[in-house]
């Protein structure tokens, strides 16, 4: 079988370069080897974040990932579920950064926010102990389990993009490439194999010392009525998310949380909460490290993530509906790796927890310089 572009791997990077493809015209063919997506990109809070990426290259590119899930959404029949990012900050050294964020040119369009704003932006926020904090309107949330289906139809339908399910890519020699079922001749391969770090193109990972990162994410239904207005972060993001982390008045909230909070930062917890349409709660995430992570979710952990959003919510009953991990490849050094091994081949992959919100403006990227 001929095309222009052959794509591996049909979770949401995947797609992007799909859909980048097909808007060139391209023929464009997915080869993904489990029955549908099952990966990162279905299992993440399908929240798309520009406040609070990594300065620069990687926050311009959230940024134009945005622009282009709100381009897609009606055409695909997405649903936004939510949007905007509240930050609500009850240290005190977390003041010191939102101010210093809203200073830079990644505060533009957000808000400074006093306790009393932050309450009338989201009734049952945590009132005890509030001190303010930060609106963005950028951020998007869309169902992630529903959306990644739902793009590869649109795909399929609107825009000719041909899918192949339960097909392993097994040698990617472009223009040769072989599966576990047929041969294709294309123009073009990109690799887009999610944590796969063993596989197609190893080598070529292997320079970069990259990792792996396993999450626990609960879904938990909350009292009847309960409406959350934006997605929900708080002190703990100001450490872990680099827009903020990277700036110099993130040091002493370190300092302290190191103290305070020793058990959440040695279980990397912070506190992201999206909605659902049916009013459940995403909520999330630990980050646990290493070459191989054994796929056990721990209570404790749980435990933890669940104290984080009583501190912030004032949620009276929970009940929790669902569990399940996520793993995503890490770099120290880079928040995305594009490889070119050969002309007519590139290999991309996410290296952080930002997919989700980035990978629309890195296939852009990807296939203007190819
Ligand atoms: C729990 C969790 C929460 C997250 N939250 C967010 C968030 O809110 N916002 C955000 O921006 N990001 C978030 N992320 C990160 C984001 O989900 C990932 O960066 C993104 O999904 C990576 O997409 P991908 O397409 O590279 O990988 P995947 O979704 O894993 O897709 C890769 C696909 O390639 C296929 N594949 C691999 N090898 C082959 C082969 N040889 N042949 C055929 N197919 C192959 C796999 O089967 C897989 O389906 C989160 C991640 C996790 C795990």
């Amino acid at each position: 079988m001929n095309c222009d572009l052959l794509v591996v791997g049909a979770g949401i990077v995947g797609l992007a370069h799909a859909w980048a493809g097909a808007r060139r015209g391209w023929r464009v063919v997915v080869v993904e080897r489990d029955a549908a997506c099952i990966g990162a990109s279905i299992r993440n809070f399908g929240f798309v974040t520009v406040t609070g990426q990594q300065r620069g290259a990687h926050w311009r590119r959230a940024r134009r990932s945005r622009e282009l899930w709100a381009e897609l959404a009606p055409q695909a029949g997405l649903r936004i579920e939510h949007a905007g990012l509240l930050v609500a900050a009850r240290h005190e050294a977390s003041e010191a950064i939102l101010e210093a964020f809203l200073a830079t040119e990644m505060g533009e369009g957000c808000e400074r926010l006093d306790a009393a704003a932050a309450l009338a932006r989201q009734p049952g926020l945590r009132a005890e102990g509030l001190r303010g904090g930060l609106y963005s309107p950028h951020e998007l949330r869309v169902e992630s389990r529903e959306a990644i289906p739902r793009i590869a139809a649109w795909l399929a339908e609107r825009h000719g993009v041909e899918f192949r399910f339960g097909e392993s890519v097994l040698e990617a020699e472009a223009p040769h490439v072989r599966t576990s079922r047929a041969s294709y001749h294309t123009e073009r391969v990109v690799v887009c194999s999610g944590a796969e770090l063993h596989g197609l193109f190893a080598e070529r990972w292997t320079p970069h010392a990259l990792s792996l990162c396993q999450l626990q994410m609960l879904r938990v239904k909350p009292p009847a009525g309960f409406r959350l207005n934006a997605a929900l972060m708080a002190d703990l993001s100001l450490v872990r998310y680099e827009g903020y982390a990277a700036l110099p008045q993130a040091r002493p909230l370190l300092e302290h949380l190191s103290a305070e909070r020793h058990d959440a930062l040695a279980h990397g917890i912070h506190l992201i909460v999206v909605q659902s349409a049916d009013g459940s709660l995403v909520v999330g995430d630990s980050h646990h490290y290493g070459p191989v992570l054994p796929p056990f979710a721990s209570e404790a952990v749980d435990r933890l993530i669940l104290d984080e959003l009583h501190r912030q919510l004032t949620l009276p009953s929970l009940e929790i509906v669902e569990r399940w991990t996520g793993v995503y490849a890490v770099s120290a050094e880079v928040p995305c790796l594009v490889e070119a091994p050969d002309p007519r081949t590139r290999l991309v992959m996410v290296t952080g927890g930002t997919g989700a919100s980035t990978a629309f403006g890195l296939a852009e990227e990807v296939l203007a310089d190819w």
